[in-house]
């Protein structure tokens, strides 16, 4: 058994400086992507080179360096919008990240739309980002937050989620991919249950830019929020994608700088969309990081990211699935190489702890689902995530770690 492309992978683990590195004198194992993916030289460059040579704030100078910046950041978001095939780059909108494209609507479209007695419609494998902004809203607002179940498998209840949709729902708001579970949730088929009774969807898509190709149009989503960091891109920077017949309906979240059109004491008028919800000086060094993981990203094709994901996510699947004790969280046939799972008899931060010392880097906890652990009675799993730049040589290190997790304790 070989990795699907070795001579690529090789290749590809070169554009990565941190992965040559090792921990406690091992070669490092990263299998921690869903929290964070490394970058490669491309985007650190990007980052250092703005610094360098083109620092300048953008959209308010005449002079070289501002107007310089100024394209250069906008010829991001033309690459962020082609990338998730935005009808209009003004359909993107750039913040510190998911959680904050998530705020930004739960705070504006809410603030807009949202009234006493509505419903918001989330699911139980949400991430704590796309629960607690929306159950606030409720809070505020006096409207009621209903939760789609999920199976056993984890995926979830579609049947379930037709008898929640009705009259007095604003919104649904759903995960692409559980970056506890690795379940890739049917979003395309869900937007059309909810359109078909004229409910906006919102997609936390954190996990959902890195593992596959995704067309907002397509699919047809309202709103779409990312994370660069979780794309090998830099952290701080990301973005939200919302159709413009919203954006241009909602109010802005936070107010001065770019996002102004006119002040004066007696009223303030707003910029238009993206700009509206662009408050204060951006981001720009990490929106060229941001850039360049995009490039990146297209250099190697869909093709080859989503064979070798798929590859190690089946070879982990199997080789864990072999190992007495192990239980696997999350077995929907649609995952992305995410898995959770519990060593019998053994605390996962016990375990954790050692794979640690073994150079193997993989997460403990509750992965911010709590809620997803309460469904499994549990209070946290290992996850080990992974992606393109991982090999089969490491998932076999990872066994042998749980192998020797199991010896210490037996
Ligand atoms: N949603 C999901 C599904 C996530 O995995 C994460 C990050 N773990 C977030 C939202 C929040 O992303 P960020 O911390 O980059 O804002």
């Amino acid at each position: 058994m070989e990795d699907f492309f070795e001579d690529k992978i090789q290749s590809v683990r070169n554009d990565f400086p941190i992965l040559s590195r090792s921990i406690y004198g091992k070669p490092l194992v990263y299998f921690d992507n869903a929290a964070t993916t490394q970058k490669p030289n491309l985007v650190i460059d990007a980052i250092s080179n703005y610094y360098r040579n083109d620092n300048a704030n953008v959209h308010r100078g005449v002079h070289y360096l501002s107007q310089h910046a100024t394209g250069a950041f906008e010829d991001v978001r033309k690459k962020v919008a082609a990338f998730v095939n935005a009808s209009s780059p003004n359909e993107i909108i750039f913040t510190r990240g998911a959680t904050e494209a998530i705020n930004l609507v739960a705070w504006s479209y809410c603030e807009t739309f949202l009234e006493a007695g509505d419903e918001i419609i989330v699911s139980a494998l949400d991430h704590h980002s796309n629960i607690v902004p929306w159950q606030m809203a409720c809070e505020r607002k006096g409207a009621f937050l209903k939760v789609i179940p999920v199976s056993e498998e984890g995926e979830l209840n579609l049947e379930v989620l037709e008898t929640l949709l009705n009259s007095r729902t604003k919104m649904l708001a759903i995960s692409h991919i559980s970056n506890t579970l690795g379940t890739i949730n049917p979003i395309a088929e869900i937007v059309v249950m909810a359109h078909s009774k004229n409910i906006p969807v919102f997609v936390d898509g954190a996990q959902g830019l890195s593992h596959g190709p995704v067309d907002v149009q397509k699919i047809d989503c309202d709103f779409y929020a990312f994370s660069a960091h979780k794309m090998y891109g830099p952290m701080g920077i990301g973005g939200l994608y919302g159709k413009t017949s919203w954006l241009e309906k909602m109010q802005p979240y936070q107010l001065g700088g770019e996002m102004i059109d006119k002040v004066t004491f007696a009223k303030t008028t707003f910029n238009e969309i993206p700009y509206k919800f662009e408050a204060g000086t951006p981001n720009v060094a990490d929106v060229m990081g941001f850039g360049a993981a995009i490039d990146y990203l297209n250099s190697l094709g869909w093709d080859f990211i989503t064979r070798q994901e798929q590859d190690l996510l089946h070879y982990a699947t199997e080789k864990l699935s072999g190992i007495e004790g192990v239980k696997i969280y999350g077995t929907s046939k649609h995952k992305a190489a995410i898995v959770s799972f519990a060593i019998e008899g053994i605390h996962f931060f016990d375990a954790g702890t050692i794979l640690d010392h073994l150079g193997i880097a993989v997460r403990t906890g509750n992965h911010c689902t709590q809620p997803l652990m309460e469904v499994f009675g549990i209070s946290g799993t290992l996850r080990a995530s992974m992606a393109f730049y991982n090999t089969r040589q490491e998932v076999d290190r990872l066994i042998a770690g749980i192998y020797s997790v199991k010896s210490l304790f037996a």
